[in-house]
C-alpha cells in the first residue's frame, strides 16, 4: 500500500494536496481552493482524478468543486455542509465513515469547531492525515462556527494519532502563528522551531506538512492546559489561548 502526495500554493496562502493510490492509479485532491491550478496539476502529471475529498465547506475548500467535476465526471466526497457553496456533495460522509481511494483507505474523522461539520482525513496505514483547518503547524482554525468545547475535542483526535503523522494543513499561516506562540510560550522547543521557521519563511521554502509529534511539542494551542494552568478545564483554557491569538497583533 502506498501513495503519492503532490502539493502546491494555491490562491494567496492555501495548499493544493492530489493523491494518488499507487496501485490503482486513483486520484483524489483534497478540497478544491483553485479549479484551475489543480486541473493544470492534474494534466502535468497525468493523474486521472477520481475524487474530490472536502473537509469542509468553505469556498478556498470546496469552491472549485462544480469547475473540477464538470472537467473530470470525478466524484465528490464531503460533510453535509459542503451544499451551502451550491452543490450537495455525491458522497456525505461523519464521523466514522471510510473512504476508499483505490486500495487506499481513509477514515473520516468529525474535527468540527472551524465550521460545525469540518472532517479530516485519516490514512493510518501511511501514517498521513488532511486537516483542512482544523490543525495548523503551530496553529489551529478560527472557531467561526464551534465551540471552544467542540474544537478541544476534535483536536483531540488528532493528538491521538501516531506522532509520526504527517499533518497536511490547508493553509501556509506557520510565521504568523509562530510570532503569535512566541508570545504565549517561553518553552526553549517552541523558540528552535520558530527560528527555523522564519528562516525558511525567508527563502520561500514549505513548513506544511508537519507532524503530530512536532505540534504536541511546540503548539501553544495544544498546549494551552500548561500555559494557562490557571484554568482548570482544558477546553476553557483552549478557548483562553484562542481568543487572544483572535485578538493578536502581531
Ligand atoms: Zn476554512
Ligand atoms: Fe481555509
Amino acid at each position: 500500500m502506498s501513495i503519492t502526495i503532490h502539493q502546491f500554493p494555491c490562491l494567496s496562502d492555501n495548499y493544493g494536496f492530489l493523491v494518488r493510490d499507487d496501485a490503482t492509479g486513483q486520484a483524489a485532491c483534497i478540497d478544491t481552493p483553485d479549479a484551475a491550478a489543480i486541473l493544470r496539476e492534474l494534466n502535468s502529471l497525468g493523474w486521472t482524478l477520481t475524487h474530490i475529498l472536502n473537509t469542509h465547506w468553505h469556498p478556498d475548500h470546496a469552491g472549485g468543486n462544480a469547475e473540477i467535476k464538470a472537467a473530470t465526471g470525478c466524484t465528490v466526497v464531503g460533510p453535509a455542509e459542503v451544499e451551502r457553496i451550491g452543490t450537495a456533495p455525491d458522497q456525505v460522509v461523519a464521523d466514522g465513515d471510510v473512504v476508499m481511494l483505490g486500495e487506499t483507505t481513509f477514515a473520516v474523522l468529525d474535527t468540527g469547531g472551524h465550521t460545525l461539520g469540518h472532517v479530516s482525513y485519516v490514512d493510518a496505514a501511511d501514517d498521513v492525515a488532511f486537516v483542512g483547518d482544523t490543525l495548523f503547524a503551530l496553529g489551529c482554525g478560527r472557531l467561526f462556527e464551534g465551540t471552544p468545547q467542540q474544537m478541544w475535542t476534535s483536536l483531540a483526535k488528532l493528538t491521538a494519532l501516531p506522532d509520526q503523522t504527517a499533518v497536511y494543513c490547508a493553509h501556509e499561516y506557520t510565521a504568523s502563528n509562530a510570532r503569535f506562540a512566541l508570545s504565549v510560550d517561553a518553552d526553549p522547543a517552541l523558540k528552535a522551531r520558530a527560528d527555523t521557521i522564519f528562516a525558511a519563511r525567508e527563502k520561500g521554502e514549505w513548513t506544511v506538512p508537519t507532524s503530530i509529534g512536532l505540534e504536541k511539542a511546540t503548539n501553544p494551542f495544544l498546549r494551552a492546559p500548561l500555559l494557562r494552568p490557571d484554568i482548570a478545564d482544558p477546553a476553557e483554557a483552549f478557548g483562553a489561548v484562542r481568543a487572544a491569538k483572535d485578538s493578536f497583533q502581531g
